[in-house]
């Protein structure tokens, strides 16, 4: 039974094998190649793109989704997770898609199903299907051989799991990462490059990753206000002028802070197409891991 835990779930090989199925869902070519197939969705943590994103990939190939409603759900009345995975799978389901605040409940889940688990996000430990999306966005772009092309990743690297799924997967695929942050956003042993200024690096650059201050994970308040960290890494239109650069950000973009307008809604943003791709790239990894 494969999994889809981290980005270090898939080998280089099946990445490619899973690129080539999502470039023909992108030409248009799919099937109900999961019909009768039941797949439940479990949102422990908010979430507007992945969890839509997600299901509309099931029912484009034409699976049936159950969303789970945590407020309303037994997980609020004290379930333990266990109890809760074991319910689910006594449901036959084909696929369990699970996001939770903690790292690590994704891996923890797999142990007890009999179905594929697909991490939609783990606290600040992994989203792999973000991190395979931006790649193949990447790629859209810049052309599949991304070896040595230069990333900045640009804010809360620390405590993101966007950032933390990318730089595995990236490095993996050779790409030359520079992590742009506070001191106190950067992780604490990194060996990658770091700056703490993004004006320094951005000429080098043929990518930015603008990246959310991740508040809901903050113990102490590290900025007066969001308009203060903004201030100094926010992408603006400005900063980036006329450089070759494509401008990548997951979402929620907090606007002005991260990027301001005007840059988000240049030719060089490619925001929409990550959430367009994620589409695609979800209906190929759950129909790899469903029907292979
Ligand atoms: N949507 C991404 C996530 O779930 C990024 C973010 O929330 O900042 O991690």
């Amino acid at each position: 039974m494969e999994h889809l835990i981290d980005t270090r779930s898939f080998t280089i090989d099946e990445i490619e094998d899973l690129y080539l199925l999502a470039y023909k869902y992108k030409s248009g070519e799919y099937d109900r190649t999961l019909a009768n197939k039941m797949i439940i969705t479990i949102f422990f943590e908010n979430s507007t793109r992945t969890r839509s994103s997600f299901e509309i990939a099931a029912k484009n190939l034409g699976a049936n989704v159950v969303s789970l409603d945590i407020a309303t759900s037994s997980s609020n009345k004290g379930e333990t997770l266990y109890d809760t995975a074991a319910n689910l799978d006594a449901m036959h389901p084909d696929a369990i898609i699970v996001r939770h605040k903690n790292a690590g409940v994704p891996s923890l889940l797999s142990k007890y199903v009999n179905c594929p688990i697909l991490n939609a996000g783990d606290g600040a430990y992994a989203h792999p299907t973000q991190a395979l999306l931006d790649m193949f966005t990447i790629r859209e772009f810049l052309g599949d051989d991304l070896k040595g092309k230069k990333i900045a990743m640009v804010g809360d690297i620390k405590n993101s799991r966007v950032a933390n799924s990318n730089i595995e997967l990236l490095s993996r695929f050779g790409l030359d990462i520079t992590l742009v942050a506070p001191p106190h956003f950067l992780p604490p042993h990194t060996t990658l490059k770091t700056s703490h200024d993004i004006k320094e690096v951005i000429s080098d650059m043929d990518i930015v990753m603008s990246l959310r201050t991740q508040t809901e994970r903050h113990t102490t308040q590290i900025y007066a206000s969001l308009k203060d960290y903004g201030s100094d890494f926010c992408i603006t239109k400005k900063l980036v002028a006329d450089r070759d650069i494509i401008l990548l950000h997951p979402g929620p973009v907090h606007r002005n802070i991260d990027i301001d307008d005007e840059m988000l809604a240049d030719v060089r943003s490619k925001v929409l197409n990550q959430v367009s791709n994620g589409v695609f790239i979800r209906m190929a990894v759950l129909e790899m891991l469903i029907n292979s």
